[in-house]
Formats: C-alpha cells, structure tokens, sequence
C-alpha cells in the first residue's frame, strides 16, 4: 500500500480527474480485481457523484460517459457502504440476498463480486471507493487493505482539488460548446457534468484541444471532454 501512496504523491500534479483514475487504477492492482470506481458523496452526506470509473469498466459499459448523481437513499446494494458506514464485501452478487439489491442497469458491466468501502475523514465519509470481479473471494483483508488506502489517499485528493480551485480556468468556460450542448447552466445536474468532466484545466480536454486548433465548427456533437484518443482522428478530417 506504501507503494501505492507514493505513486500517487508522486503524481499530484495531476488534474484532479487523473488522479481519480489514478487512485482506481492502484485499489484495482491492491485488491486483484478488474473494474472499480470512485465516488464522492456532498457533504450532507445524501447525493453520491460518480467521478470516475476503470478504464475495463469504461470498455465494457456504454454507461461510463453518463456523469451520475444518486441521491443515496435511492442506490441499491452499492450504497450500503455508506449506510453502514463500513466496507460491504458480495462475493456472489447474482445470488446476494441483500434487500437492498437492485440489479444491474441495461449497458451496464456485469458484476460478478464486488466490494466498497467509504472514504473516511475522520468520522465523515466523503466518497466511495469500489471494485469488483476480482477473480477469487473478496476477503476481510482486502477490505481492511482498500480501507486503509482510501482514506489514506483522500488528502492527497484534497490537495489536488484545492490547487485546481486556485489555478486559472479555462478561457472557454462561459462559452464552451460541450456544456451548452449537453447540459444548461441551470440545470440540476449540471455541477455533476462539471464535476464529472471538466476540472477547469483544458490541458487534457478533448473540447478545449479541437476548438484551439480548428475553431468551434469542428466539434463532433459527440465528443466528450475526456476523449482525448479521438482528437488526432478529429483534427485530420
Ligand atoms: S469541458 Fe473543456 S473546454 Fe469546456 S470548460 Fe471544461 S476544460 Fe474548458
């Protein structure tokens, strides 16, 4: 876990959504499983945002680009961690007899075990940190092990978040074209879209790199701030 931490030290002058990923990426390498994502809840402690997901979890999942706010009394067995305030371990989820189980929504990956933790400061939870289909039983251990490493990786988070709050945004904030096409500035869920794809640093946005070198025209109406692998085949056409 030290290993861990240190990579993600080493890497905080990351944006905030890499290191997300960043920290999914070492709780799935810590815990042996193959998807995983992170979660953060307000501070309120009712509406958990989805901030990132696996990049296994992105490949199979036509869901992963939709940035998602749930309300927690509404979450299925996925928010128990927050309910009980501890880790939930489900070693069989198609056959889990928690009430609180759901199932798992249409484009969604499938998931075989899972696990989660809440993201502990001091006794408030501040997000989720959860994993799934590790290919063996999910143990007390691993709990205890991706425990200890969520909220050792939270002020690491912070430091990152409050640095990009200082930092200077992106000129084309009032203006960008991805947020007036998919979501008002009035709209409930918008601060979920900024949160969930746009830290204010156009240095990794796919938007901000199409419209600097070809000018708004050029935006596919289906590019998301994160697609960055598409900008080379966008900027040929
Ligand atoms: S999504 Fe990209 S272009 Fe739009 S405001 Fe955020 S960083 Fe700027």
């Amino acid at each position: 876990m030290q290993e861990a931490l240190r990579r993600l030290r080493e890497n905080d002058g990351q944006s905030l959504k890499r290191m997300a990923d960043l920290v999914i990426e070492e709780a799935l390498e810590l815990t042996g499983s193959k998807i995983g994502y992170f979660a953060t809840l307000n501070k309120w402690e009712h509406l958990l945002t989805m901030i990132g997901w696996s990049k296994s979890a992105m490949a199979m999942c036509s869901m992963a680009n939709k940035p998602i706010v749930y309300p927690v009394e509404n979450t299925g067995l996925w928010g128990d961690c927050v309910r009980e305030r501890k880790a939930v371990i489900t070693n069989d989820y198609k056959n889990c007899a928690r009430p609180t189980k759901k199932g798992i929504p249409e484009g969604h990956v499938a998931v075989k075990r899972h696990m989660n933790v809440p993201l502990m400061s001091g006794e408030s939870i501040k997000g989720i940190l959860g994993v799934g289909n590790r290919e063996t039983e999910y143990t007390k251990e691993h709990a205890e092990l991706l425990q200890a490493f969520a909220n050792a990786a939270w002020p690491i988070i912070v430091e990152v978040k409050e640095r990009e709050e200082k930092r200077s945004k992106c000129a084309l904030q009032d203006v960008c074209p991805f947020f007036g096409r998919h979501i008002p500035i009035h709209d409930v869920m918008y601060r979920a879209y900024v949160m969930r794809f746009c830290d204010g640093d156009s240095r990794d946005c796919a938007i901000s790199q199409v419209v600097q070198k070809r000018g708004f025209i050029k935006v596919p109406k289906d590019l998301y701030p994160n697609q960055t692998f598409r900008v080379t085949d966008i900027l040929k056409r």
